[in-house]
């Protein structure tokens, strides 16, 4: 037996900030607080450092074939960049495109997933037709080890259900304990508008986000609210982007309703300045929901902070430079429908957040709840997964407050060529982080091999 002791930190978890030891025994861990010197083989210094459970990004797009390309990173190079970033779980989403069966969608998934992962991973759900009972396809789901779908309101070229898809699903729903998932923007509202748009020959990025207004994803919040009201059913709205549709979350919540809510490091650190550059250099920021105007972060801080959202992810769908230059067609893009959306950013989140801790406007305890506890919590990866406690995995993150990094591609990890954060330069960066125990990185590089992460089958989560 392999046995580690991470000794000195400040341990963030369970809500508190005590200093003590992490003793870590093979795969797990076994002690908390403190352990006595010689308990271990190994002793790590954790001293002036925050010891926290590693991150869980539940949004991340790996190996994304979309139309002539693909996104930068597949689940190798996507779970080291994440682990050198401190996010030890990702859930990807396998999708069965049209009339594919599930477990064909999911099969291709497992296919792209399968002894390449540096971390573990798990996935949601994702499909575009209902060609069984909803009932009948959320059992198989579970029974694949998936407890939670996500669905698309808009997209219709590729994605989207119907609204009564979503009801039937959501029935089904509440009596599998499946947390249904759904991105939230009014289709009928963006497809008025981007016709508006392109009738006009207004074809740049910026008309993009001009399309799909904050309106529109308020809309679909409170119509997705509506329909799990209605239903029982439990809503996660993903990627929140905009003020509006944070009030429909906050309302629904206020009302008792079981309704959770993330947003992404792009919305509360990016802004729809980024779209008025040159059309190759805005593309790379071109991502739906879009970039908004700036005013719309403070009111994500805000939300972050009250806990009307409970979920920092990512979204991590890069697509880098010559594919966006090369749009979905693969011969450039014509007008703004064809740039592939998406942003990079699995490595970039802890320390990106942890940068509001450090301006006083969040507190350690929530940052850990809201990066690494919650979203466990919530998608029925606990108590393996984000927590501190003896019998959980050991994925633990030393994170040390003096390294800074600037968010430059040369400095991160993801095969992605350029970095949407690269005018930043964070404080607070992972020194070591374990997964399972193994080392996974240290001072921010990779350690070790490949192929360890496993998939996790999960238990229910709904209504953590
Ligand atoms: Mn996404």
């Amino acid at each position: 037996m392999s046995s580690l002791v991470i000794a000195g930190g400040d341990i963030v978890a369970g809500g508190a900030v005590r200093r003590g030891d992490v003793l870590v025994a093979d795969d797990k861990i076994a002690a908390v607080g403190e352990v006595p010197r010689g308990a271990a083989t190994t002793v790590i210094d954790a001293s002036g450092c925050y010891v926290v459970p590693g991150g869980v990004d539940v949004h991340t797009h790996l190996d994304l074939e979309l139309g002539a390309v693909t996104s930068a990173d597949d689940f190798t190079s996507g779970t080291r960049a994440a682990a050198c970033g401190g996010t030890t779980t990702v859930i990807d989403f396998a999708t069965a495109y049209g009339s594919e069966s599930i477990s064909s969608g999911l099969a291709k998934w497992h296919a792209k997933a399968d002894g390449r992962a540096v971390v573990d991973y798990a996935f949601h759900m994702t499909f575009t037709e209902l060609t069984r009972p909803a009932d009948d396809v959320l059992a198989e789901i579970v029974e694949a080890g998936i407890t939670s779908v996500k669905l698309y309101m808009t997209y219709p070229e590729r994605l989207m259900v119907s609204d009564h898809v979503i009801r039937e699903v959501m029935r089904a729903a509440e009596r599998h304990r499946v947390l249904v998932a759904l991105h939230c923007e009014d289709d009928s509202q963006v497809a008025a508008r981007r016709a508006e748009a392109l009738a006009a020959g207004r074809v740049a990025p910026k008309w993009h986000a001009w399309s799909r207004p904050p309106e529109a994803e308020a809309a679909a919040v409170r119509r997705a609210v509506a329909m799990a009201e209605d239903t029982g059913a439990a809503l996660y709205v993903v990627h929140l982007s905009s003020a509006p549709a944070l009030a429909e979350i906050r309302a629904a919540r206020e009302r008792g309703l079981p309704v959770f809510a993330e947003t992404c490091p792009q919305y509360l650190y990016l802004d729809a300045a980024m779209l008025d550059r040159p059309d190759e250099s805005a593309a790379r920021f071109v991502c739906a929901p879009p970039l908004r105007d700036r005013w719309h972060q403070e009111e994500l801080w805000e939300g972050l902070a009250q806990g009307h959202l409970q979920v920092v992810s990512t979204d991590h769908c890069p697509f880098d430079g010559r594919s966006k230059d090369a749009g979905t067609s693969g011969r450039g893009w014509r007008d703004f429908t064809e740039i592939p959306g998406g942003l990079p950013g699995i490595e970039t989140r802890l320390a990106l957040v942890y940068q509001r801790v450090l301006a006083g406007d969040l507190t350690l305890e929530q940052w850990v709840d809201r990066c690494c506890e919650m979203p466990a919590r919530l998608f029925g990866l606990s108590p393996a997964k984000g927590t501190l406690a003896p019998g959980a995995d050991a994925d633990v993150v030393v994170f040390d407050p003096r390294l800074t990094r600037q968010l430059v591609p040369e400095r991160l990890h993801t095969r992605c060529d350029y970095s949407a954060y690269e005018h930043l330069t964070v404080t607070g960066w992972p020194r070591v982080v374990l997964a399972r125990g193994r080392v996974v990185a240290e001072n921010g590089e990779p350690v070790g091999e490949a192929g360890a992460g496993r998939f996790l089958r999960r238990a229910s989560g709904r209504g953590a």
